[in-house]
Protein backbone atom coordinates (compact mmCIF):
# COMPACT_ATOMS: atom_id res chain seq x y z
CA UNK A 1 0.00 0.00 0.00
CA UNK A 2 2.89 2.01 0.91
CA UNK A 3 4.56 1.45 -2.45
CA UNK A 4 1.10 1.95 -4.62
CA UNK A 5 1.02 5.45 -2.62
CA UNK A 6 4.55 6.44 -3.82
CA UNK A 7 4.07 5.37 -7.66
CA UNK A 8 1.09 7.83 -7.23
CA UNK A 9 2.80 10.62 -5.86
CA UNK A 10 4.15 12.18 -9.05
CA UNK A 11 0.56 11.42 -11.01
CA UNK A 12 -1.16 12.93 -8.52
CA UNK A 13 1.16 15.79 -8.53
CA UNK A 14 1.44 16.12 -12.57
CA UNK A 15 -2.54 16.08 -12.28
CA UNK A 16 -2.98 19.25 -9.47
CA UNK A 17 -0.98 21.42 -11.77
CA UNK A 18 -3.04 20.65 -14.58
CA UNK A 19 -6.17 21.56 -12.62
CA UNK A 20 -4.61 24.55 -12.10
CA UNK A 21 -4.39 25.74 -15.37
CA UNK A 22 -7.50 24.01 -16.12
CA UNK A 23 -9.14 25.93 -13.57
CA UNK A 24 -7.61 29.69 -14.88
CA UNK A 25 -8.85 28.83 -18.13
CA UNK A 26 -12.24 28.06 -16.79
CA UNK A 27 -11.91 31.21 -15.19
CA UNK A 28 -10.85 33.68 -17.82
CA UNK A 29 -13.57 31.38 -20.22
CA UNK A 30 -16.37 32.53 -17.62
CA UNK A 31 -15.10 36.09 -17.23
CA UNK A 32 -14.29 37.33 -20.32
CA UNK A 33 -17.84 38.60 -21.75
CA UNK A 34 -18.71 40.86 -18.84
CA UNK A 35 -15.27 41.49 -18.17
CA UNK A 36 -15.84 44.13 -21.16
CA UNK A 37 -18.44 46.01 -19.39
CA UNK A 38 -16.61 46.12 -16.13
CA UNK A 39 -13.78 48.54 -17.21
CA UNK A 40 -11.15 46.15 -17.06
CA UNK A 41 -10.18 45.59 -20.42
CA UNK A 42 -8.04 48.91 -21.76
CA UNK A 43 -6.57 49.84 -24.99
CA UNK A 44 -2.67 50.69 -25.46
CA UNK A 45 -1.18 52.13 -28.89
CA UNK A 46 2.56 50.95 -30.31
CA UNK A 47 3.71 53.18 -32.93
CA UNK A 48 4.59 51.92 -36.28
CA UNK A 49 7.72 54.52 -37.85
CA UNK A 50 8.45 55.38 -40.72
CA UNK A 51 11.90 54.83 -41.17
CA UNK A 52 12.64 56.20 -44.55
CA UNK A 53 10.75 59.15 -44.08
CA UNK A 54 11.61 59.28 -40.02
CA UNK A 55 8.30 59.85 -39.15
CA UNK A 56 5.34 58.13 -37.40
CA UNK A 57 1.97 58.16 -38.62
CA UNK A 58 0.26 54.86 -37.80
CA UNK A 59 -0.03 52.71 -34.78
CA UNK A 60 -1.33 49.14 -33.54
CA UNK A 61 -3.77 49.31 -30.69
CA UNK A 62 -3.65 46.28 -28.71
CA UNK A 63 -5.84 44.60 -26.06
CA UNK A 64 -4.99 44.57 -22.22
CA UNK A 65 -6.86 42.90 -19.64
CA UNK A 66 -6.27 43.83 -15.77
CA UNK A 67 -8.24 41.06 -13.91
CA UNK A 68 -9.66 41.70 -10.82
CA UNK A 69 -8.05 38.44 -8.82
CA UNK A 70 -5.30 37.25 -11.71
CA UNK A 71 -3.92 40.03 -12.59
CA UNK A 72 -2.31 41.24 -16.06
CA UNK A 73 -3.26 38.51 -18.22
CA UNK A 74 -1.73 38.13 -21.87
CA UNK A 75 -3.13 38.57 -24.82
CA UNK A 76 -1.48 35.61 -26.55
CA UNK A 77 -3.29 33.34 -23.57
CA UNK A 78 -6.65 34.80 -23.91
CA UNK A 79 -7.22 35.81 -27.15
CA UNK A 80 -7.05 31.94 -28.25
CA UNK A 81 -9.38 31.08 -25.54
CA UNK A 82 -11.95 33.49 -26.73
CA UNK A 83 -11.16 32.28 -30.13
CA UNK A 84 -11.85 28.74 -28.86
CA UNK A 85 -15.26 29.75 -27.45
CA UNK A 86 -16.59 31.97 -29.81
CA UNK A 87 -16.49 35.10 -28.01
CA UNK A 88 -13.53 36.76 -29.71
CA UNK A 89 -16.48 38.77 -31.77
CA UNK A 90 -17.14 40.50 -28.37
CA UNK A 91 -13.08 41.86 -28.44
CA UNK A 92 -12.93 42.40 -32.04
CA UNK A 93 -16.11 44.95 -31.46
CA UNK A 94 -14.91 46.36 -28.59
CA UNK A 95 -11.64 46.90 -29.57
CA UNK A 96 -13.06 48.72 -33.24
CA UNK A 97 -15.47 50.03 -30.89
CA UNK A 98 -12.37 51.90 -28.37
CA UNK A 99 -10.11 52.64 -31.44
CA UNK A 100 -13.02 54.81 -33.97
CA UNK A 101 -13.66 56.54 -30.96
CA UNK A 102 -10.08 57.33 -30.30
CA UNK A 103 -9.63 58.39 -33.66
CA UNK A 104 -12.23 60.42 -33.37
CA UNK A 105 -10.97 62.34 -30.90
CA UNK A 106 -7.29 62.36 -32.53
CA UNK A 107 -9.26 64.12 -35.53
CA UNK A 108 -8.26 67.76 -34.21
CA UNK A 109 -4.39 66.72 -33.19
CA UNK A 110 -3.34 64.15 -34.66
CA UNK A 111 -5.38 63.42 -37.91
CA UNK A 112 -2.67 61.97 -40.08
CA UNK A 113 -2.28 58.58 -37.50
CA UNK A 114 -3.77 55.41 -38.95
CA UNK A 115 -4.67 53.03 -36.26
CA UNK A 116 -4.17 49.30 -36.66
CA UNK A 117 -6.84 47.03 -35.08
CA UNK A 118 -6.02 42.92 -34.83
CA UNK A 119 -8.93 41.09 -36.42
CA UNK A 120 -9.25 36.92 -35.93
CA UNK A 121 -10.18 34.10 -38.39
CA UNK A 122 -13.94 34.41 -37.36
CA UNK A 123 -13.87 37.92 -37.90
CA UNK A 124 -13.44 37.50 -41.52
CA UNK A 125 -16.21 35.13 -42.16
CA UNK A 126 -18.64 37.61 -40.62
CA UNK A 127 -19.96 38.65 -43.77
CA UNK A 128 -21.65 41.97 -42.20
CA UNK A 129 -18.55 42.90 -40.19
CA UNK A 130 -17.40 45.47 -43.00
CA UNK A 131 -21.03 47.36 -43.29
CA UNK A 132 -20.54 47.65 -39.69
CA UNK A 133 -17.13 48.99 -39.83
CA UNK A 134 -18.36 51.42 -42.09
CA UNK A 135 -21.21 52.56 -40.83
CA UNK A 136 -19.12 52.96 -37.41
CA UNK A 137 -16.40 55.40 -39.16
CA UNK A 138 -18.74 57.49 -40.69
CA UNK A 139 -21.23 58.03 -37.75
CA UNK A 140 -17.88 58.78 -35.49
CA UNK A 141 -16.83 61.12 -38.92
CA UNK A 142 -13.37 59.23 -39.25
CA UNK A 143 -11.98 58.96 -42.21
CA UNK A 144 -11.48 54.85 -43.67
CA UNK A 145 -8.12 55.84 -44.44
CA UNK A 146 -7.61 56.32 -40.52
CA UNK A 147 -8.18 52.29 -39.87
CA UNK A 148 -6.22 49.52 -40.61
CA UNK A 149 -6.85 46.01 -39.85
CA UNK A 150 -3.97 43.00 -39.54
CA UNK A 151 -4.82 39.31 -39.97
CA UNK A 152 -3.02 36.73 -40.43
CA UNK A 153 -2.78 34.51 -43.22
CA UNK A 154 -4.00 31.73 -41.42
CA UNK A 155 -6.76 33.52 -40.13
CA UNK A 156 -7.43 33.91 -44.06
CA UNK A 157 -6.63 30.42 -45.08
CA UNK A 158 -9.47 29.09 -42.62
CA UNK A 159 -12.18 29.90 -45.64
CA UNK A 160 -9.99 31.86 -48.16
CA UNK A 161 -12.45 32.81 -50.42
CA UNK A 162 -15.15 33.97 -48.11
CA UNK A 163 -12.58 35.89 -46.18
CA UNK A 164 -10.94 37.37 -49.34
CA UNK A 165 -14.48 38.53 -50.33
CA UNK A 166 -14.74 40.53 -47.15
CA UNK A 167 -11.79 41.80 -47.14
CA UNK A 168 -12.01 43.25 -50.86
CA UNK A 169 -15.07 45.13 -49.55
CA UNK A 170 -13.19 47.19 -46.94
CA UNK A 171 -10.26 47.51 -48.91
CA UNK A 172 -12.30 49.02 -51.94
CA UNK A 173 -13.92 51.30 -49.25
CA UNK A 174 -10.41 52.78 -48.61
CA UNK A 175 -9.49 51.02 -45.21
CA UNK A 176 -6.30 49.45 -45.37
CA UNK A 177 -5.27 46.00 -44.57
CA UNK A 178 -2.04 44.27 -43.40
CA UNK A 179 -0.47 40.67 -43.28
CA UNK A 180 0.20 40.18 -39.94
CA UNK A 181 2.96 37.84 -38.29
CA UNK A 182 4.49 37.05 -41.71
CA UNK A 183 6.90 34.41 -42.25
CA UNK A 184 5.23 32.07 -39.92
CA UNK A 185 3.34 29.54 -40.57
CA UNK A 186 2.04 28.87 -44.42
CA UNK A 187 3.37 32.22 -45.74
CA UNK A 188 3.56 32.85 -49.14
CA UNK A 189 5.15 35.31 -50.88
CA UNK A 190 3.24 34.40 -54.04
CA UNK A 191 0.13 33.72 -51.96
CA UNK A 192 0.48 37.59 -51.65
CA UNK A 193 -0.70 38.92 -54.97
CA UNK A 194 -4.01 37.01 -54.43
CA UNK A 195 -5.13 39.29 -51.31
CA UNK A 196 -6.29 42.78 -51.02
CA UNK A 197 -2.99 43.99 -48.91
CA UNK A 198 -1.37 47.46 -48.29
CA UNK A 199 0.81 46.29 -45.88
CA UNK A 200 3.35 42.77 -44.75
CA UNK A 201 4.20 42.95 -41.37
CA UNK A 202 7.67 40.80 -40.81
CA UNK A 203 7.58 38.54 -37.71
CA UNK A 204 9.38 39.64 -34.98
CA UNK A 205 11.03 35.85 -35.13
CA UNK A 206 13.22 37.22 -38.09
CA UNK A 207 14.01 40.81 -36.41
CA UNK A 208 14.48 40.18 -32.96
CA UNK A 209 18.49 38.67 -33.86
CA UNK A 210 18.44 40.42 -37.78
CA UNK A 211 22.21 41.79 -36.31
CA UNK A 212 23.82 38.59 -35.68
CA UNK A 213 21.80 36.46 -37.96
CA UNK A 214 22.81 36.76 -41.50
CA UNK A 215 20.25 33.85 -42.53
CA UNK A 216 17.23 36.30 -40.81
CA UNK A 217 18.60 39.23 -42.37
CA UNK A 218 18.52 37.65 -45.87
CA UNK A 219 15.29 36.40 -45.29
CA UNK A 220 14.46 40.07 -44.82
CA UNK A 221 15.65 41.73 -47.38
CA UNK A 222 14.27 39.17 -49.72
CA UNK A 223 10.75 39.83 -48.33
CA UNK A 224 11.16 43.34 -48.50
CA UNK A 225 12.59 42.90 -52.10
CA UNK A 226 9.31 41.10 -53.09
CA UNK A 227 6.56 42.59 -51.22
CA UNK A 228 7.97 46.30 -51.68
CA UNK A 229 8.30 45.51 -55.20
CA UNK A 230 4.15 44.82 -55.20
CA UNK A 231 4.09 47.83 -54.06
CA UNK A 232 3.24 46.84 -50.67
CA UNK A 233 4.55 49.00 -47.16
CA UNK A 234 7.06 46.29 -45.49
CA UNK A 235 7.14 46.42 -41.97
CA UNK A 236 8.99 45.20 -39.46
CA UNK A 237 7.86 43.90 -36.65
CA UNK A 238 9.92 43.43 -33.05
CA UNK A 239 12.85 45.62 -33.37
CA UNK A 240 14.60 46.40 -30.23
CA UNK A 241 17.97 48.11 -30.33
CA UNK A 242 19.98 50.35 -32.52
CA UNK A 243 22.07 47.67 -34.40
CA UNK A 244 18.97 46.22 -35.69
CA UNK A 245 17.73 49.52 -37.24
CA UNK A 246 20.17 49.77 -39.57
CA UNK A 247 19.90 46.29 -40.43
CA UNK A 248 16.30 46.62 -41.18
CA UNK A 249 17.01 49.91 -43.40
CA UNK A 250 19.25 47.99 -45.38
CA UNK A 251 17.23 44.97 -46.12
CA UNK A 252 14.46 47.46 -47.49
CA UNK A 253 12.02 47.60 -44.78
CA UNK A 254 10.26 51.00 -44.67
CA UNK A 255 8.22 50.69 -41.15
CA UNK A 256 9.86 49.57 -37.96
CA UNK A 257 6.95 48.54 -35.06
CA UNK A 258 9.22 47.45 -31.90
CA UNK A 259 10.57 48.22 -28.13
CA UNK A 260 13.58 50.44 -29.89
CA UNK A 261 11.03 53.40 -30.53
CA UNK A 262 8.32 52.86 -28.12
CA UNK A 263 6.18 50.02 -26.12
CA UNK A 264 2.65 49.79 -26.38
CA UNK A 265 1.81 53.06 -24.82
CA UNK A 266 -1.86 54.44 -23.44
CA UNK A 267 -3.73 56.89 -25.49
CA UNK A 268 -2.39 59.61 -23.56
CA UNK A 269 1.08 58.71 -23.64
CA UNK A 270 0.96 57.71 -27.52
CA UNK A 271 0.22 61.27 -28.20
CA UNK A 272 2.68 63.23 -26.25
CA UNK A 273 5.15 60.01 -27.56
CA UNK A 274 4.24 61.75 -31.00
CA UNK A 275 4.69 65.14 -30.00
CA UNK A 276 7.97 64.09 -28.64
CA UNK A 277 8.86 62.48 -32.00
CA UNK A 278 8.39 64.68 -34.72
CA UNK A 279 11.04 66.93 -32.61
CA UNK A 280 13.36 64.66 -31.39
CA UNK A 281 12.88 61.78 -33.19
CA UNK A 282 16.23 61.81 -35.50
CA UNK A 283 18.35 60.56 -32.06
CA UNK A 284 16.83 56.86 -32.65
CA UNK A 285 18.20 56.85 -36.91
CA UNK A 286 21.98 56.90 -37.48
CA UNK A 287 23.40 60.36 -38.24
CA UNK A 288 23.53 61.55 -41.66
CA UNK A 289 26.24 60.98 -43.93
CA UNK A 290 27.68 64.05 -44.78
CA UNK A 291 28.19 64.58 -48.49
CA UNK A 292 31.03 66.85 -48.19
P1 LIG B 1 0.67 41.03 -32.80
O1 LIG B 1 -0.58 41.50 -33.44
O2 LIG B 1 1.73 40.48 -33.68
O3 LIG B 1 1.20 42.27 -31.94
C1 LIG B 1 2.55 42.53 -31.70
C2 LIG B 1 2.97 42.00 -30.34
O4 LIG B 1 4.39 42.12 -30.23
C3 LIG B 1 2.40 42.78 -29.16
O5 LIG B 1 2.25 41.88 -28.07
C4 LIG B 1 3.54 43.76 -28.86
O6 LIG B 1 3.50 44.26 -27.53
C5 LIG B 1 4.73 42.87 -29.09
N1 LIG B 1 5.95 43.63 -29.39
C6 LIG B 1 6.08 44.75 -30.14
N2 LIG B 1 7.35 45.15 -30.21
C7 LIG B 1 8.07 44.27 -29.50
C8 LIG B 1 9.49 44.15 -29.20
O7 LIG B 1 10.32 44.96 -29.62
N3 LIG B 1 9.85 43.10 -28.42
C9 LIG B 1 8.95 42.19 -27.95
N4 LIG B 1 9.41 41.19 -27.19
N5 LIG B 1 7.62 42.27 -28.21
C10 LIG B 1 7.19 43.29 -28.98
P2 LIG B 1 0.92 41.74 -27.21
O8 LIG B 1 0.27 43.08 -27.03
O9 LIG B 1 1.23 40.92 -26.02
O10 LIG B 1 -0.04 40.93 -28.18
C11 LIG B 1 0.27 39.63 -28.56
C12 LIG B 1 -0.65 39.14 -29.63
O11 LIG B 1 -2.00 39.06 -29.13
C13 LIG B 1 -0.75 40.09 -30.84
O12 LIG B 1 0.34 39.89 -31.71
C14 LIG B 1 -2.06 39.65 -31.43
O13 LIG B 1 -1.91 38.47 -32.16
C15 LIG B 1 -2.88 39.36 -30.18
N6 LIG B 1 -3.69 40.55 -29.84
C16 LIG B 1 -3.40 41.63 -29.08
N7 LIG B 1 -4.44 42.49 -29.03
C17 LIG B 1 -5.42 41.94 -29.82
C18 LIG B 1 -6.76 42.33 -30.18
O14 LIG B 1 -7.25 43.41 -29.82
N8 LIG B 1 -7.45 41.48 -31.00
C19 LIG B 1 -6.91 40.30 -31.45
N9 LIG B 1 -7.67 39.50 -32.25
N10 LIG B 1 -5.68 39.91 -31.14
C20 LIG B 1 -4.94 40.71 -30.33
MG1 LIG C 1 -0.95 42.69 -35.02
MG1 LIG D 1 2.49 40.50 -35.39
MG1 LIG E 1 0.82 37.76 -33.39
Amino acid sequence: LANAKADNLPQAWYRTGQDESHQRELTLIRDLPQALDSGQFSVVFQPKVDIVARRCRAAEALIRWQHPTLGFVSPMEFITLAERTGNISLISNWMLQQVIRQLASWQQLHPQVAVAVNLSAADLLDDALPARILAALAEAAVPVSALTLEVTESAVMQDASRAIANLKVLKQAGIKLAIDDFGTGQSSLAYLKNLPVHEVKIDRAFIKDIEHNQQDALIVQATAQLAGGLGLTVTAEGLENHAGLSRVLDAGCQQVQGYYFAKPLSAKDFSQWLQDFATQGERFFPPAVDPA
